[in-house]
């Protein structure tokens, strides 16, 4: 039951503002927030402290003090950090606005994380996994290498955010594929449409759940768990994560969809990213 989450880490400066400025705009915010984040650590930290999966990071942090944050941040919450690359450029560094309603803006400045590139220690522990899990703030050929590394009996799941054109051998390789509305509509216009590129798929609705498709069977609906939302920062990496986690486990993806969206409701309630993860406990209290 193992899963390694090859993907980005940043640093994550948030302020609070009254509404998302517009192009040209200036807005004064709240007071400026420095935490742990991206997509790929985030992931890690859902997978191991929600989803009580054992979890490798495999990314690239700079040589800098941006890099011990993240580092403590996985390491608290037990994920395996020893194949982490330090590379010569900064640690990657997200730039977050989140607005009144929970809306959150973000502008990624990747640094470090496309220097990412897989060695012989990356591909061996990967070759372990039950499930692979990357997304694309990473160089595509951190991905490929990640997924043609995998056991033929693991599963390659590709949270593909923030959305990009994929090329088709990468497409092949992919056994599972989440993605929120906007991702699914640019990549292939409708849920139905994806099936024909990836065996499953999972599309996050936000505070509606989320649907399952799989080839060959109907869509099932998974609904939303009502909540009051703070900040929805980091609410899909919860669900990633958990998501991972869970198929490591053995449950089947209808089921491990439930728990990632009683984990990632959980996660909305508080602000920010990898510090409002709940625990393995905390879902399960949830899941009832
Ligand atoms: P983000 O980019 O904000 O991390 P996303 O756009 O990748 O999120 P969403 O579809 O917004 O993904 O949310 C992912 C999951 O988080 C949803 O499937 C749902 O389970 C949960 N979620 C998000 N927002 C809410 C909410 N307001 N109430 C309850 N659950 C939520």
């Amino acid at each position: 039951m193992s899963v390694v989450v090859v993907g980005s880490a940043n640093v994550d400066l948030v302020v609070d503002v009254p509404r998302t400025p517009g192009a040209g705009e200036t807005v004064l915010g709240g007071d400026l927030r420095r935490s742990p984040g991206g997509k790929g650590a985030n992931q890690a930290v859902a997978a191991a402290l929600a989803g009580g999966a054992d979890t490798t990071f495999v990314g690239a942090l700079g040589r800098d003090e941006a890099a011990e944050l993240l580092l403590d941040s996985l390491r608290d919450a037990g994920v395996r950090v020893d194949l982490v690359q330090l590379v010569s450029a900064p640690t990657g560094t997200a730039l977050i606005t989140v607005a009144p309603s929970g809306e959150n803006a973000i502008v990624v400045a990747p640094g470090a994380n496309s220097r990412l590139d897989l060695g012989t220690a990356q591909t061996a522990r990967i070759a372990l996994a039950d499930v692979v899990l990357a997304q694309l703030e990473i160089p595509l050929d951190a991905v490929r290498a990640a997924a043609s590394a995998r056991n033929p009996g693991a599963l390659m799941v590709l949270n593909a955010a923030p959305t990009r054109e994929l090329p088709d051998d990468l497409w092949h390789t992919l056994d599972l594929l989440v993605v929120n509305e906007h991702e699914a509509a640019d990549l292939a216009g409708t849920p139905e449409a994806l099936l024909e590129r990836v065996p499953a798929a999972v599309v996050t609705l936000g505070a509606e759940g989320c649907l399952v498709a799989r080839r060959g069977s109907e869509p099932v609906r998974i609904p939303g768990i009502q909540v009051d939302a703070v900040d929805t920062t980091g609410a899909g990496d919860t669900f990633c994560g958990v998501l991972a986690a869970s198929l490591a486990r053995g449950l089947d993806l209808a089921e491990s969809a439930r728990l990632a969206c009683v984990a990632a409701a959980l996660s909305v309630t508080r602000r920010g990213a990898q510090a409002v993860v709940p625990t393995v406990g905390e879902v399960a209290a949830a899941r009832g």
